[in-house]
């Protein structure tokens, strides 16, 4: 499922490094958390004081990392980066918030897997600047208040709902970051071939957008691959027709769906006449485990508007059917 995952593969860290965004400016689409976080930024630079901390939410691969680094671009100070889950004791984020620079930008991804202990600093540091680091065990412990610099903390969650309302409260700014419409990743993409230096057609652009899911990494990452097509195969041109050919061979379809999507749609369909359906007896069909099925392919099989969860089972829509070629069941299929 690699290729059409809005997961970052190591691949992808390489690769979007020379391509990220370095400006607000040069962010294309989400022109409304973008606007929020320019009046947020000069406010805070004409009062010369740091901005309010911010939490950034949406799934993966919309542009929660390129905000937070483009906060601490346009503020002109250093960039120190975590997750969640890579702090697993309170010592870890002690260490690191003692660390920065008056005025530094902490971005945490995946806040909400912070380990809680982790999580309770981080509510005197974000409010008052200050951690109180214990010293010593049992009843002979003392906590000693350590003084920060001012700090601007960026916070990366999936969705906000996953932090506790203690966290979410300490946010004087929250983004919601929203899937990209078909036009604003065709923008992306020449962004993109441009910096990559290679060359794609409007039409080129237009067809691997529509496959790319709503997400920017998806839609690089389909242009390094039919990039490797063009110039292997083609004469270096991205076309309308290099595209598909070679998201054919890649087994991404014209919706962006891979072989496994479309073979839970098809199980779906042509071995439970369209459902309804349990999970767990639809992964069987298709030989994975349920949560790869429920966590990896149904997100975007329900919102491409293919398959519908009810609380009878899933249920293949019209659309799902006419999607793999088959005509819907009398009645619409959904
Ligand atoms: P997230 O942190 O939400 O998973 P990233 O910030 O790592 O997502 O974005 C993934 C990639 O998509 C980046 O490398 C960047 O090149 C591209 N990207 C994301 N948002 C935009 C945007 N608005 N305009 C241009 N490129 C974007």
């Amino acid at each position: 499922h690699a290729l059409v995952a809005a997961e970052a593969g190591v691949e992808d860290r390489v690769a979007e490094a020379s391509i990220r965004p370095g400006k607000l400016d040069e962010i294309i689409g989400q022109s409304r958390v973008r606007e929020q976080i320019q009046l947020l930024l000069q406010g805070a630079k004409q009062r010369g004081s740091s901005p309010d901390h911010l939490l950034l939410s949406g799934p993966p691969g919309l542009g929660k990392t390129t905000l937070a680094m483009i906060t601490a671009t346009e503020l002109g100070v250093a960039l120190r980066q975590t997750s969640g889950p890579a702090i697993e004791r309170s010592g870890d984020l002690a260490a690191i918030l003692t660390s920065l620079g008056p005025g530094d930008v902490l971005f945490i991804d995946e806040i909400h897997r912070m380990a809680r202990p982790a999580e309770e600093l981080l509510y005197t540091a974000m409010e008052d600047f200050r951690v109180d680091v214990i010293v010593g065990k049992g009843p002979g412990a003392t906590a000693i208040p350590l003084d920060l610099e001012p700090f601007t903390l960026v916070g990366a969650t999936t969705r906000s709902g996953l932090l506790t309302g203690p966290l979410r409260d300490r946010f004087g700014f929250l983004g919601q970051l929203e899937f990209y419409e078909p036009a604003e990743l065709h923008t992306i993409l020449i962004r993109s071939s441009s910096i990559l230096e290679v060359e794609l057609t409007d039409a080129g652009a237009a067809e691997i957008a529509k496959r790319s899911r709503g997400t920017p990494r998806i839609a690089n990452r389909l242009l390094r691959r039919v990039r490797d097509f063009a110039q292997v195969r083609a004469d270096g041109v991205i076309t309308e027709a290099v595209a598909q050919d070679a998201l054919a061979l890649y087994d991404v379809d014209n919706l962006g769906l891979d072989r496994l999507d479309r073979a839970v749609l098809s199980a779906l369909i042509d071995s439970f006449g369209g459902g309804p359906v349990g999970l767990t007896t639809l992964a069987v069909a298709v030989g994975e485990p349920a949560d790869t099925v429920e966590e990896v392919c149904e997100p975007y099989l329900v919102r491409a508007g293919l398959l519908a969860r009810t609380p009878r089972g899933r249920v293949a829509t019209g659309h799902g059917w006419i999607h793999l070629g088959r005509t819907p069941p009398q009645g619409g299929g959904s």
